[in-house]
């Protein structure tokens, strides 16, 4: 779960990361409060999950209550790379001498973590890689020894830090890998970490990804997940128990398994069309899971057919078929459905199916045959 920056914020205070202080609104009045709240300079942050707000214009100074209004009323309702703007962070401006990068991650690879540190930052750090990929300072952190002070200060001084911040940010380095750590983060990253004009180091912006598989450590997540902005199909499907994920073609897919999806997928392909999502309703096919998954797929305007492949194997295709039947009592379906149905007790589900066939309902004996059909029905 990838947290916005006023949350990783939050984060990263608990284990003694400096940040300023300031306040999140969700309207321009609200807004106008946190800034005066913060004191003037103040700086207005849209709250997207999305870098580079700064250059799409979601980034603002305001000195005063006036243009903090105007700022915040044309940050609020923004579109930043396909993310609207629900809420700004508002905090008091700092002084920048300096930017620099600090991130933790997994490198997956060689089974360690991975720290980056450079006195380049503020820019992406995609970029200082790509172009002048010495100015980052690689450490590699076995994951059972961790990353103690000694080797932060060696870092700092690969890095070439200002010499005057060097033991500060050392400190620093030690608590955002704790945080890392501890705090069960794939990424935490602070870009930039700034050097004031008094000479603090101080985290101006914070990207948090925690470690889904380690939420039951963690029941303080749950206030972060209650503002997951996720695709509202993904939402109904994991509150249904099913595995959906979005795509961009026309085919709807219902799988059993995530083998035989993903198998779906490519003879969608192979029948020149284009899967709309990619839907496992995993072992069980009973009328409540179908219901769902025809429910989910049906959300989607973007989806002209339906392609139901279940090969049945504890799951009797005779139950998937009665699943089905019942489904399409609940759900009124908008795409036509083409079902290949195979497996467990495949003739006796077939012949439950047989006086419901129709235009709307089509029964297809082989993958690659079901998948033309659907790929033809959703209009190539
Ligand atoms: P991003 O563009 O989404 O990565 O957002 P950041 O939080 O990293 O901000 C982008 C840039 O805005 C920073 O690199 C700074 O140059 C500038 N900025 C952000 N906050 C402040 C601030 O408090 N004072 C000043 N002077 N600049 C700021
Ligand atoms: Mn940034």
């Amino acid at each position: 779960m990838d947290l916005f920056e006023y949350q990783g914020k939050q984060y990263f205070a608990r284990f003694g990361i400096p940040t300023s202080p300031g306040g999140v609104a969700e309207t321009v009045d609200e807004a106008v409060a946190a800034a005066q709240a913060a004191g003037f300079p103040c700086v207005i942050k849209a709250q997207v999950k999305v870098g580079g707000r700064g250059k799409a214009g979601g980034i603002k100074l305001a000195a005063t209550p006036e243009e903090a209004r105007a700022h915040a009323a044309a940050i609020l309702g923004m579109d930043i790379k396909g993310h609207v703007v629900r809420r700004v962070w508002v905090e008091r401006a700092s002084d920048i001498a300096a930017e620099y990068y600090a991130g933790f991650t997994l490198d997956r690879p060689n089974k360690v973590h991975l720290g980056m540190l450079s006195a380049q930052g503020g820019v992406e750090i995609e970029d200082v890689a790509a172009t002048n990929p010495d100015a980052i300072a690689r450490l590699s952190i076995d994951p059972v020894r961790g990353l103690d002070l000694e080797t932060a200060r060696r870092w700092v001084a690969e890095a070439e830090l200002d010499p005057a911040v060097r033991e500060a940010t050392a400190a620093l380095l030690c608590d955002l890998y704790r945080c890392y750590d501890e705090g069960d983060c794939d990424l935490a990253e602070i870009n930039p970490l700034i050097v004031t004009t008094d000479g603090r180091v101080h985290a101006l912006d914070a990207k948090v990804t925690l470690d889904d598989n380690a939420t039951f450590r963690h029941p303080e997540w749950a206030e972060f997940a209650a503002t997951e902005t996720e695709d509202p199909r993904e939402q109904l499907a994991k509150q249904k128990g099913l595995t959906y994920i979005g795509l961009d073609g026309t085919v709807g897919i219902i799988a059993n398994g995530a083998g035989l999806a993903m198998s779906t997928l490519d003879v969608v392909n192979q029948a020149g069309g284009s899967a709309a999502n990619f839907l496992d309703i995993g072992g069980g096919a009973n009328a409540d899971v179908m219901s769902a998954a025809l429910e989910v797929i049906n959300t989607d305007p973007k989806v002209r057919s339906i392609f139901v492949n279940i090969f049945g194997g504890i799951t009797r295709v005779d139950e998937v078929a009665k699943g089905v039947l019942a489904a399409l009592e609940r759900v009124k379906i908008a795409a036509p459905i083409v079902l290949r149905l195979d497996g467990t007790n495949a003739e006796a589900g077939r012949a439950l199916l047989e006086p419901h066939l129709s235009d709307r309902l089509i029964a297809s004996p082989t993958m690659l045959e079901a998948a033309e059909r659907a790929v033809a029905l959703a209009g190539g």
